[in-house]
């Protein structure tokens, strides 16, 4: 029963001893939290497009219209420094609009997508507690699949997680051949999957198998195996995810971001890229051991302007301004590039994507922003009007027929040979192989015989039948014609290319 005000009617229940009064809190603390659920309508937005599609704006305009805070889900954002060249939000945009996972870690420090993702967690949490709408904005992939859908492993606590990341880098330095080996002793399945060289995926495995005594193989199908879970991962975390993606004409987004970096340019980033070098990565580049693979270091427009700022004092200023030039140039280039990579991955792992955790993507183009607010901003209002009311939204969602994407993992059995075969691709190749097109042209011939067989026994019966009714038969010369098929076939003919691939 509830009250007016949509409490728990407590009040008259009749009094009880201890432990009905602790399942009565219990209850009342169920009903609290369902009510909080409730009320924020969907439970999270998230917007993605490519960088320079305006995904910050839009989520600004959607924070301060319907009592939003913003999550970060930028990997290199979280870092602090280098605020023009990772794009940051400016202080004025920050005071519109609360924004979290911002400029809080130190740039020698390593924050993993755990660390993220535990974070954000508890500030979606607390944020529904407080009834205000979480907004997920960035363009790091894998921040915001961790969201979305329980695709990672958990291996514990933050705390644990922080001494594990010790551990990893000391497993690095083992070396790929000795990691590799450790790997196939303690989780062979993991390992055959992996890269042999591909020393950070493989010393996470170990490290995993470390921390939870269990391979990480068994850990992701387990996982895979969930109610609502996909050969990608595992079931989408939240009920009805409000998900908008940003999109454009490419042309017209590459101009975008050339000029961007030409802003940059003029904002002062050269002055940020020296001072962050000369605080961070100047000893680091005189020891040799620098890492643009690492952190904030892996930033796109810092390893670009390496050159240009690693020269010494005995360059040239006409080769110090080439050397300017051609970061400016590989900056621009490289913006670009993972402009293309984010939106492969939209379509990919959204549009694309086969099974039932994929919630709906609403698109907005943003191609011209003179009339944002009429094709962006306002349509993306009414759809989240439309999902808090609990009615369809008039935006159709986008949803691109993809081809499913290829699995490397899967199980294929090929009866004809004899053999099991790992992965649609290694699938394929056996279909196309030597020894198993022998035994597909071996089956075959045994089959027409077997047709042939029939097909004259029967010619044969029907002749007899027409002799005895004494009645002239057309029937028996297409039979030999058919016979004559069978025969050709059987002297080896190619089986037709079609039938191949009904195979397959
Ligand atoms: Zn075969």
């Amino acid at each position: 029963m509830e009250t007016a005000c949509g409490c728990p009617d407590t009040e008259r229940a009749p009094f009880a001893p201890h432990a009905a009064l602790e399942s009565r809190s219990l209850v009342m603390a169920a009903a609290v939290l369902s009510s909080v659920s409730r009320r924020v309508v969907p439970p999270l937005v998230v917007i993605l497009g490519a960088t320079g599609t305006g995904k910050s704006k839009l989520a600004i305009e959607i924070g301060k219209r319907r009592g939003g805070e913003i999550i970060s889900a930028d990997s290199m954002q979280v870092y602090r420094g280098l605020d023009i060249i990772t794009n940051k939000v400016t202080v004025e945009e920050q005071a519109q609009c609360p924004h979290h996972m911002i400029s809080f870690v130190d740039p020698l420090e390593n924050y993993t997508v755990l660390d993220y993702r535990n974070k954000a967690l508890s500030l979606i949490d607390d944020m529904h507690q407080r009834n205000q709408l979480p907004i997920v904005v960035g363009g790091t992939n894998y921040y915001i699949e961790s969201l979305l859908w329980k695709v990672l492993v958990d291996t514990g606590n933050g705390e644990q997680t922080s001494i594990a990341l010790q551990d990893k880098t000391e497993l690095e330095k083992l070396g790929r051949a000795e990691l590799h080996r450790r790997l196939t002793e303690v989780d062979p399945d993991m390992a055959a999957m992996l890269h042999p060289h591909d020393v950070r995926k493989i010393a996470r495995s170990l490290q995993i198998h470390q921390m939870t005594g269990v391979p990480h193989s068994r850990l992701l199908a387990e996982q895979r195996g969930q109610d609502g879970a996909d050969e990608i991962g595992g079931p989408l975390r939240f009920r009805d995810p409000c998900i908008f993606w940003l999109h454009s004409n490419m042309e017209v987004l590459d101009q975008r971001l050339d000029k961007r970096v030409d802003e940059m340019m003029a904002a002062g980033v050269l002055d940020e890229l020296k001072e962050f070098h000369r605080r961070y990565n100047e000893h680091k580049v005189e020891e040799s051991s620098q890492d643009y693979q690492k952190g904030i270091f892996q930033s796109i427009g810092f390893k670009e302007f390496h050159q240009y700022l690693t020269a010494g004092p005995d360059v040239g200023e006409e080769q110090r301004e080439a050397l300017l030039r051609q970061g400016v140039e590989a900056l621009k280039q490289a913006t670009k590039r993972y402009a293309r990579t984010q939106n492969k991955w939209v379509r990919r792992r959204f549009l694309s994507r086969p099974g039932s955790s994929v919630p709906p993507v609403f698109g907005l183009d943003v191609t011209d922003v003179s009339c944002w607010e009429k094709t962006v901003l306002t349509p993306a209002l009414q759809v989240l009007e439309s999902l808090k009311k609990g009615e369809k939204p008039s935006l159709e969602p986008i949803r691109v027929e993809g081809i499913k994407p290829r699995n490397k993992r899967s199980r294929h059995t090929c009866e004809l040979c004899d053999k099991i075969i790992i992965g649609d691709l290694e699938w394929k190749a056996h279909l196309k192989s030597k020894n198993h097109q022998f035994h597909l042209r071996k089956k075959r011939k045994s089959e027409m015989r077997a047709e042939c067989d029939q097909v004259l026994g029967v010619t044969l019966a029907a002749g007899s039948s027409a002799d005895m009714q004494g009645t002239e038969s057309t029937v028996g010369s297409t039979d030999c014609t058919l016979a004559a098929d069978c025969g050709a076939n059987m002297l080896g003919c190619q089986a037709p290319e079609d039938s191949l691939v009904t195979a397959s």
